[in-house]
């Protein structure tokens, strides 16, 4: 595996180069503001006119330009919107006018690895995947570190996309950490597997099955909350600062021995069975395939799902608990004002 740090980059490369950022979200206001603090002396975002982002990009200095002028004028056009939208938006504005020559850049595979996007000849396309959080992205940044992040050329017209692509990864803050160089299939179905079995949809349920235990057993849903969710943070710095020996060294004895007699009951084999299963889903095209089909009638399923989470005991109860710790709310990695 090749890793690549800020020494293998030459920052200067892009320093020059107008860089278009597409969507403010997550990504986008982190990919925006790490490069323009590195020294990128044109950052642009690109929205469209009805878009509630404008203002927010607005506020933190950016100049906001059309879709259909940012093919036009810039170098590098990072999209970062929902992947979702990538391909009518490829289609429908950059497709016929992006600049021949210059690149385009994508912050995950899904796009290009499953078809979504075929992009013309005469121009670059590379990827810079960080693999944290856009927020995360920002707030690493800002304490001198970086989210590592996978890279990847898959069209290379100017024989010199992957070291635009380096010095790319280096203004966001990348090359403090490493940049993995890997492919766009790579990063797809990985990227994919991690974040349904493990990331979120593992991890969300596995919370949301403890608490409702608990609470279905007739405690306190505030002792539920503390136990089975605002733990995960305290348990997660250990193992993301030392590894699972690390986290084991710390929690008591009684506790690694429950570890090693439980977890194993809770993932078991058909656990693993399901996960074979989700992985295969996520080869095939399947989950890629139905998530489109959902999206072309307007996610109504996904819609529904995500309000009635929304509503979940274990929300309103954490919401009121969180108030009487406001340090949490300190230095808030997410402020849905700016960000
Ligand atoms: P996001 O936060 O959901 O993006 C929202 C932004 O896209 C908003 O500014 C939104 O504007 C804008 N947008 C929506 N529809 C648009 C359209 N038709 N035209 C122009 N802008 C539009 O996206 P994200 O989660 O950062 O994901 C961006 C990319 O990064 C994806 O490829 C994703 O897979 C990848 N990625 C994300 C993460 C992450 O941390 N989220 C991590 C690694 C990789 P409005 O305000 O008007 O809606
Ligand atoms: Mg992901």
């Amino acid at each position: 595996m090749k890793v690549y740090y800020d020494k293998d980059a030459d920052f200067n490369i892009i320093k020059e180069k107008k860089v278009t950022i597409v969507g403010y979200g997550s990504q986008g206001h982190a990919h925006a503001a790490n490069l323009k603090d590195s020294g990128v002396k044109k950052v642009n975002i690109a929205l469209k006119d009805s878009s509630l982002s404008i203002d927010k990009a607005k506020s933190a200095g950016f100049d906001v330009i059309s879709i259909e002028e940012a093919a036009k004028v810039s170098d590098i056009i990072m999209l970062a919107t929902p992947d979702e939208i990538q391909g009518k938006l490829y289609k429908n504005y950059l497709h016929d006018s992006i600049k021949s020559g210059s690149a385009l850049a994508f912050a995950h595979g899904l796009n290009i690895h499953y078809g979504l996007i075929e992009p013309r000849e005469d121009i670059d396309v590379f990827m810079i995947a960080p693999k944290g959080p856009g927020h995360t992205v920002r707030s690493e940044y800002l304490k001198g570190g970086g989210v590592p992040s996978l890279i990847s050329v898959y069209q290379n017209k100017s024989s010199n996309a992957f070291d635009i692509a380096l010095a790319y990864g280096s203004g966001l803050g990348a090359g403090r950490s490493g940049m993995i160089e890997t492919t766009f299939k790579e990063e797809c179905e990985t990227d994919l597997f991690g974040e349904q079995v493990v990331l979120c949809g593992g991890l969300t349920e596995l919370i949301t099955a403890g608490y409702e235990t608990l609470v279905d057993a007739g405690y306190a849903p505030e002792m539920a909350y503390f136990e089975c969710l605002h733990e995960v943070k305290l348990i997660v710095d250990l193992l993301y600062e030392g590894g699972i020996a690390n986290m084991r060294y710390s929690i008591s004895n009684t506790a690694e021995y429950g570890d090693y007699v439980s977890g194993k009951r809770i993932i078991n084999d058909k656990t693993r069975k399901e996960m074979k299963k989700i992985l295969s889903d996520i080869q095939t095209g399947k989950f890629t395939r139905n998530w489109m089909m959902e999206c072309a009638v307007n996610q109504p399923n996904f819609k529904a799902i995500r309000k009635k989470a929304k509503e979940h005991d274990i929300e309103i109860v954490g919401k009121k608990l969180r108030a009487m710790m406001p340090w949490i709310g300190k230095n808030k990695l997410v402020d849905t004002d700016k960000n």
